[in-house]
């Protein structure tokens, strides 16, 4: 399975400045086997995407979405929309939306089979809070997750990706160990082949917490992990550029 990079860049970055990151990081050199997409900001994909061109690298996504293609949802963003910037994935579920804005697993999952039918991949953000570790409810929150986010979202290598987020763990400087990832990551697998059977197996699950250039590599080589999401180490191009070096080492 290709592993995947995902930078999100949160709220950070208007089109002027994402025109700029875009232009300073396609003049990275990068590892041809790996898949690296940039989340950016919905005012900014036009500029992304312009900048851009058609280049394949990085794949362009967004970081939210709303389930319904037009209608009375005043500040809402819809799927058709967004596939008029030809977005590959979309975050959903992302912690941050769901501790500010109250989102729901339920809403997480009516966004994830909107974008499904616009053909974009969502990738479906879960994980656990630091109360719900501390009291070894990791396994059994991110279970429950899944299964609510997923009511109805297809699962194939193609149509879906999963980020493992433990709450505690973004931007905070203190990332989940790669040991303790590896379960969590054990645990979705699982939950994914029995739900989708085999082509539960070819969706990746990729982990987010306090990625930087000097661990990517334990986390993109530890079994289960097919990549990695990164936050605030992304936000500089060439920063990110060599962490995506550094992910997989020629
Ligand atoms: C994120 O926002 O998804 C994230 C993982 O952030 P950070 O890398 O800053 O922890």
């Amino acid at each position: 399975m290709r592993k995947l990079v995902i930078a999100n860049w949160k709220m950070h970055y208007g089109p002027v400045k994402a025109g700029a990151w875009i232009r300073a990081f396609r003049r990275e050199r990068l590892p041809k086997d790996l898949d690296i997409g940039v989340a950016v900001p919905h005012v900014s994909l036009a500029a992304a995407r312009a900048s851009l061109g058609r280049a394949g690298v990085p794949l362009l996504g967004a970081q939210d979405v709303f389930w319904a293609n037009d209608g009375a949802f005043t500040g809402e963003i819809s799927p058709a929309m967004l596939k008029e910037f030809t977005l590959s994935f979309c975050l959903v579920g992302h912690s941050e939306r769901r501790i500010n804005l109250g989102e729901t697993d339920e809403m997480v999952s009516k966004k994830a089979v909107a974008l499904q039918k616009a053909g974009i991949q969502p990738v479906v953000c879960v994980g656990e809070t630091e109360a719900q570790k501390k009291k070894g409810e990791t396994l059994k929150v991110v279970r429950a997750q899944l299964a609510a986010c997923l009511a109805g979202v297809k699962g194939d290598g193609a149509s879906l990706v999963i980020a493992y987020e433990p709450v505690w763990a973004i931007g905070s400087g203190r990332p989940c160990s790669p040991l303790d990832a590896k379960n969590v990551h054990e645990a979705i697998r699982e939950a994914l082949v029995k739900k989708y059977g085999k082509p539960g197996s070819d969706i990746r699950i990729i982990y987010g917490g306090s990625v930087d250039a000097r661990n990517v590599a334990e986390y993109v080589s530890t079994t289960h992990v097919d990549g990695v999401l990164v936050g605030s180490a992304s936000l500089d191009p060439r920063a990110f550029g060599m962490l995506c070096r550094a992910a997989l080492p020629a």
